[in-house]
C-alpha cells in the first residue's frame, strides 16, 4: 500500500511526484497510462523542441474528437500528451506565466500573487533576466529567441511600424506593474532546441529514488472508495488487471481525463452519470463550464522558419487578444517535411480572456469510451466579435500576404473541467486546496482545477499549481 497515489505523470503529475517523493519515508506509486521515456522513440519525440510530436502515428499523442462550435456543427480532433510528461512533453514550448491579475481574479485563500510567485520562482531557471520576479535555480530552463528570422521577424516589424510596444520580458510582471500590452519573445522551456518539460526536468532525475515507483503503460478504469473515502484506483497494464491501493489519491490525468475519471467513479453532475448508468456518489458539477482559448488561423505567404521553435514572439492586445506568428505550417511543425507549398506558416488571432465555455459529459460507463468534449466557442457573440477585431488587426500586420479567410481552430488549452472554489461556491469540484468537495483522500491537481483560465497559455501556471500543491498533500 503506497503513500500516495499519483493517476497521470503529465506535467502537474510528474512536477508532484518528485516533490512529494522528497521525503523518503513518503511512498509514492504513478500510474501513467502511456510510454516510458527509455524507448529512444519516445525520447526523441518529446525532447525535439522544433517538432510537435502529434501525427497520425504518434506513440506519446492521444486523440479525442471534440466539438469547437455548435452552428454550424464543427468537428475536430484535440491532442493530449500521453506519455511520461503528458501534455508538456508534446506541447509549443511557449511558457508564459499568468498575470497578477489573473491569479488575484480567483480570489481564493491561499492562492494570491504573492503566495504562488515563490511557486513560479521556484519552477525555473531564466537564463535570461536575474532578480526579481525570476527564478534561477529551477528545473525548467527559460530562454527567448533574440534574433527573430523569417516570418517571426516580419511579424515583430510589421507590429512595431502599426504602432504595437516592444515588451522586453512577457514574464516580468510584479504585483506593481503587470507586463503592458504588445509584441514581445516568448518565455521558451525550449532550451537550444532540446524541450525542457516538467517530465523531464522533475519526475525523471527522480525516478531512482527507492520510494518512488513509475507505473508505464498502465491505464486507470475506476477511482476505488471505501465509503466516502477513496482507498485506491483500478488498472489495466502490462500484467492484466490490478487494483492499486493507497492512503491518499490525487488525480492528475488533465482537464479531460481527470474529468473523466472522476465520472467514471461517480463523481459528477447527477443527471449525466444517472443517463450513463453510472450510479451517483457525489453530485458535483464535474466538466461543467470548461474553458479554453478559441483560436482563429490565417494562412501567410510569409517565409518559414526553419529549424526554430513552433512560436517566437506574440502580440497581445488591451482587450485579450494574442496573436502568434507560427514559424511553419501545422504540417511541417508536426512531421518535420516541407515539401507540401500549401502547409504555409499561419497566425493565430486568440482569444485569452473568453467568455465562452464548454462542457465534458460522459457518454458510457465504460473507460474505453471518449467522454463528449463541446468547446462552444460560438456561444458567446462578443467572443466572436472579438476574434473579428483580432482578425482586423492581423490583416493590418500582415498585409495582403494572408492567403484566406480565418477558420476556426483550439489553442488545446482546455482547462477547467473541476474546478477550484470556495466551500460556498456551487460551481467548485475542489476546495481551495484540491480536495474534492463530498469525500476523503482524493485531490485534483492539473488544468482541470484551474478557477479560470490564464490570459497566457496555461503551461507555466499549471506547472506552478502543482509546485503549489505539493505542500498540501505532503
Ligand atoms: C499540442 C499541444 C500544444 C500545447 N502548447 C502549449 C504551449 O506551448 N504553451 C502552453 O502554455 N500550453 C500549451 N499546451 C497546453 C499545456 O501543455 C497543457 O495545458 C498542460 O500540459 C496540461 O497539464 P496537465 O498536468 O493538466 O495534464 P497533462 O500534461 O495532459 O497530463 C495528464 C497525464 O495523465 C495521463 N492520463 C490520462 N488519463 C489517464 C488514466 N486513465 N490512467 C493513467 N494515466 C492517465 C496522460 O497520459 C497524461 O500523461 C499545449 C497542449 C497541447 C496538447
Amino acid at each position: 500500500m503506497a503513500d500516495v497515489l499519483i493517476i497521470g505523470a503529465g506535467s502537474a503529475g510528474s512536477v508532484l511526484a518528485e516533490r512529494l517523493s522528497v521525503d523518503e519515508r513518503c511512498h509514492v506509486i504513478v500510474v501513467e497510462s502511456g510510454p516510458a521515456p527509455t524507448d529512444p522513440r519516445v525520447r526523441d519525440q518529446i525532447t525535439d523542441g522544433l517538432r510537435l510530436p502529434l501525427g497520425q502515428a504518434s506513440a506519446v499523442a492521444r486523440r479525442y474528437t471534440a466539438v469547437l462550435t455548435e452552428d454550424p456543427r464543427r468537428s475536430v480532433q484535440i491532442m493530449r500528451g500521453a506519455v511520461v510528461g503528458g501534455s508538456g512533453a508534446i506541447n509549443g514550448g511557449y511558457f508564459c506565466r499568468a498575470l497578477p491579475a489573473d491569479i488575484d481574479g480567483w480570489a481564493l485563500p491561499g492562492w494570491a500573487w504573492a503566495d504562488v510567485l515563490p511557486h513560479f520562482k521556484a519552477i525555473e531557471r531564466d537564463l535570461d533576466f536575474e532578480g526579481e520576479p525570476h527564478g534561477t535555480a529551477g528545473p525548467i530552463t527559460v530562454r527567448r529567441v533574440a534574433e527573430f528570422d523569417g516570418c517571426t521577424a516580419a511579424f515583430v516589424r510589421s507590429a512595431r511600424e502599426a504602432g504595437f510596444a516592444w515588451v522586453e520580458d512577457l514574464n516580468g510582471s510584479t504585483r506593481q506593474r503587470t507586463v503592458p500590452p504588445g509584441v514581445g519573445a516568448v518565455p521558451l522551456n525550449i532550451d537550444r532546441g532540446t524541450r525542457v518539460g516538467p517530465g523531464g526536468a522533475f519526475l525523471e532525475p527522480a525516478m531512482h529514488r527507492p520510494n518512488l515507483t513509475v507505473l508505464t503503460d498502465t491505464r486507470v478504469g475506476r477511482i476505488r472508495f471505501d465509503g466516502r473515502r477513496a482507498v485506491g484506483a483500478d488498472v489495466v497494464g502490462p500484467d492484466g488487471l490490478a487494483t492499486l491501493r493507497a492512503d491518499r489519491v490525487v488525480l492528475c490525468a488533465g482537464a479531460i481525463g481527470s474529468a473523466h475519471l472522476l465520472m467514471l467513479s461517480g463523481i459528477g453532475p447527477a443527471a449525466v452519470l444517472r443517463a450513463a448508468g453510472v450510479p451517483v456518489a457525489v453530485d458535483l458539477p464535474v466538466g461543467v463550464d470548461t474553458v479554453d482559448h478559441p483560436e482563429w488561423v490565417l494562412p501567410v505567404s510569409w517565409p518559414a522558419t526553419h529549424g526554430v521553435p513552433p512560436l517566437e514572439a506574440v502580440l497581445t492586445t488591451a482587450d485579450g487578444v494574442e496573436i502568434r506568428p507560427y514559424t511553419a505550417g501545422f504540417g511541417a511543425m508536426t512531421t518535420g517535411r516541407r515539401d507540401d507549398p500549401t502547409d504555409q506558416p499561419h497566425l493565430g488571432v486568440t482569444l485569452m480572456r473568453p467568455a465562452s465555455r464548454g462542457r465534458i459529459t460522459l457518454a458510457s460507463d465504460d473507460p474505453d469510451r471518449d467522454p463528449v468534449i463541446e468547446q462552444r466557442y460560438d456561444s458567446a457573440p462578443a467572443d466572436v466579435r472579438l476574434l473579428r477585431d483580432g482578425t482586423a488587426i492581423a490583416h493590418e500586420i500582415a498585409g495582403d500576404t494572408v492567403q484566406s479567410e480565418p477558420s476556426w481552430a483550439t489553442s488545446q488549452h482546455l482547462c477547467g473541467s473541476a474546478r477550484m472554489g470556495l466551500d460556498t461556491d456551487a460551481s467548485a469540484v475542489v476546495d481551495t486546496r484540491c480536495r474534492v468537495r463530498g469525500v476523503e483522500g482524493l485531490w485534483v491537481v492539473d488544468g482541470s482545477v484551474l478557477p479560470a483560465i490564464p490570459s497566457r497559455g496555461p503551461h507555466a501556471t499549471i506547472v506552478m499549481a502543482a509546485h503549489r500543491a505539493a505542500e498540501f498533500i505532503a
